[in-house]
């Protein structure tokens, strides 16, 4: 008995070991990445649920790893937000974003609305509106470009606070998405006096919209609540047509997921625009 309870322990702690180990290298990898330019930006379109059309894209971060290969952000976000490094990444992100938007603009090509994500360590850095109204100057790019995406759960850390970045954002002329909704605990008060343009519906709610009957009512209430607040509604990870049809009868506008477009890069994005529609 001791003998394998020594085994097990040994097994745990090496388990524990090469995950503190991964971690540590991939903390120290996200600073040369950035310099490397290892990050890139792929970019998932937004569709009106009813014409088809692309009404905007979000921004999603990808990192391609010189020994280790294609890192998710599900895995390395997490681990440079613990560290604090997380706002070099928004930072690039936000810039290359800015530049790329400006790029095909240029070229005669409007993307309508481009969303970026913005991590709560950014949100709440004292710095972060300065930081926006500098790349913004710099690279010359039209703010009524700009969505940011903020998640229910930042927004309701300080309520005061969000409310007050919010306005600021806004009035640069950039649009604001409340991102994940559904599952932090906003109150209607708060969705009523935040000045967000569209909301959001999390993945997990999506999911299982056809077998849990109380998942699609609170996805119909939380879009019919939606609406008189004025607020665009998007469903996120939307994979089949039936979660699809389900959507479209509660009134929902607009989607994004799999059933239209994986996250795509630039070069792909383009096309896209060109082509414009889905069917
Ligand atoms: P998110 O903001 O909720 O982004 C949506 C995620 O769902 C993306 O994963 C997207 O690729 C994925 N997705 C979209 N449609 C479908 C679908 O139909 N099925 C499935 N299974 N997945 C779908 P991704 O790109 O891996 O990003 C994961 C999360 O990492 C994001 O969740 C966001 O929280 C964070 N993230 C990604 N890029 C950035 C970034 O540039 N900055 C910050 N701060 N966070 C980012
Ligand atoms: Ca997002
Ligand atoms: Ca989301
Ligand atoms: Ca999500």
């Amino acid at each position: 008995a001791k003998e394998s309870g020594r085994n097990n322990f040994k097994f745990f702690d090496n388990k524990l070991n090469h995950k503190v180990d991964e971690e540590m290298k991939i903390k120290e990898g996200i600073i040369s990445a950035i310099k490397r330019k290892e990050f890139t930006l792929y970019y998932q379109p937004k569709i009106h649920i009813n014409s088809g059309e692309i009404v905007g894209w979000e921004a999603l971060v990808r990192w391609n790893h010189p020994h280790m290969g294609f890192i998710s952000p599900a895995k390395f976000i997490p681990i440079a937000e613990k560290s604090g490094l997380i706002k070099n990444i928004d930072k690039f992100v936000l810039e290359m974003a800015c530049k790329q938007i400006k790029e095909l603009v240029d070229k005669g090509i409007r993307p309508k609305s481009v969303a970026i994500n913005i991590s709560s360590s950014q949100f709440n850095d004292s710095n972060f509106i300065n930081t926006l109204d500098r790349i913004i100057a710099e690279v010359g790019v039209d703010p009524k470009l700009l969505n940011l995406e903020i998640t229910e759960t930042t927004a309701m850390q300080d309520t005061y606070y969000a409310k007050m970045i919010f306005e600021k954002i806004k009035k640069r002329g950039i649009s604001l998405s409340l991102d994940d909704f559904g599952t932090g605990y906003s109150s209607l008060n708060y969705l009523k006096s935040f000045p967000i343009d569209v909301l959001k519906i999390d993945k997990s709610f999506v999911d299982d919209i056809c077998s849990d009957q109380v998942n699609n009512t609170i996805v119909a209430a939380t879009i019919t609540m939606a609406k008189v607040l004025d607020i665009i509604v998007v469903a996120e990870g939307v994979e089949t047509k039936e979660q699809l049809e389900l959507l479209k009868m509660a009134g929902c506008e607009e989607c994004q997921g799999y059933l239209f477009s994986k996250p795509v890069p630039i070069e792909k994005m383009e096309e896209m625009l060109i082509k414009q529609k889905f069917s």
